[in-house]
């Protein structure tokens, strides 16, 4: 399925993407130019207390708007700028544009930033943090920064002190997608994170039967207060999966049951007129986009 700024092109897109190498090698040719070109943006997802609907805060998604083509997702170019040795760079730039706007915005909500493991692997990852908090003038406690399990496949001691040096700045930690990377719980033991973000995968099909998601979210739940830490349902779509991840506890909600993610401009006029509090949408709302 389509995900995220679609504009139709996805078709086309997914048979270009079977016929592979070629293709890939001219996204990377384009790839090069794309952030001097300004063509990379970032779009904003709401995410939502789950006891209020009231908005908590955005996660930064970013996007690459190709002259050609259209909105290329970051599934496809993320790997691409891995491939070229461009993941640090462009996750640098997200950082610092990120950090700019969300200083902007006229309510002092949190932004929530994906970092690689490759940038999250790079000797002056802390530094470049610290420096687009202190270029932007961004309260630190504003900034979270969104890790997957995989940071944990390198050396556990060394990330662990970069987790602490992160938390030393004043920065959030989510560990995002859980329950699909890396499948061990030790390392949850010692790292700081604040949030435990629920992958989109349990939450989708979590209200049909014959499949054990809504078990698995109540753990991940219960594993998390445990922790003290906040719980995101990612992907939350219908207003049964919405009822579902309260029921068991999840305390914020993403997904297009709120909003899809959204342009900087679109999230200052709504901040602008101080509309907070999100309503569930129904499907065919939703769908239509
Ligand atoms: P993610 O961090 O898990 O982001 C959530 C993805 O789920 C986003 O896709 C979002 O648009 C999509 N999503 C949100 N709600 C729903 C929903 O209700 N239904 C469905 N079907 N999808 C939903 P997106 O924007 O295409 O991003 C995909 C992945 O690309 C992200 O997964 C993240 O891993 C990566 N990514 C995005 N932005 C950045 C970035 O700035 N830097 C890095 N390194 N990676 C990024
Ligand atoms: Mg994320
Ligand atoms: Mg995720
Ligand atoms: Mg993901």
């Amino acid at each position: 399925a389509a995900k995220g700024g679609g504009r139709g092109q996805y078709r086309f897109y997914s048979s270009e993407l079977k016929d592979g190498a070629k293709f890939r090698r001219m996204l990377e040719e384009d790839l090069r130019d794309a952030l001097h070109k300004d063509e990379l943006v970032m779009h904003y997802q709401p995410i939502v207390k789950a006891k209020d609907y009231k908005l908590s805060g955005f996660e930064a998604l970013i996007r690459w708007d190709h002259p050609e083509r259209g909105f290329v997702p970051p599934d496809v170019f993320i790997s691409c700028a891995e491939d070229i040795g461009m993941i640090s760079e462009i996750g640098e730039w997200a950082l610092r544009k990120v950090c700019e706007q969300a200083q902007q915005w006229p309510v002092e909500l949190r932004v929530a930033v994906n970092v690689s493991p490759t940038q999250f692997a790079n000797d002056d990852f802390v530094a470049v943090v610290q420096r687009a908090l202190q270029s932007s003038g961004l309260a630190p406690n504003r900034l979270e920064l969104e890790i997957t399990e995989s940071v944990f496949a390198g050396d556990e001691e060394q990330t662990l002190k970069i987790f602490h040096a992160l938390k030393d700045l004043g920065v959030r930690l989510a560990l995002d997608d859980f329950g699909t990377g890396y499948s061990s719980m030790s390392y949850l033991r010692h790292a700081p994170f604040d949030k435990i973000k629920i992958d989109q995968s349990f939450v989708r099909g979590s209200t049909e039967e014959g499949n054990n998601n809504s078990a698995i979210i109540s753990a991940i739940v219960s594993l998390a207060r445990a922790l003290k830490m906040e719980t995101v349902a990612e992907g939350t779509e219908t207003k049964d999966e919405l009822e579902l991840v309260i029921k068991r506890g999840a305390s914020h909600i993403q997904g297009y049951i709120f909003s899809r993610p959204i342009t900087h401009e679109e999230a200052l006029e709504r901040l602008d007129k101080g509309e907070l509090v999100y309503e569930p949408r129904g499907p065919e709302k939703y769908r239509a986009e």
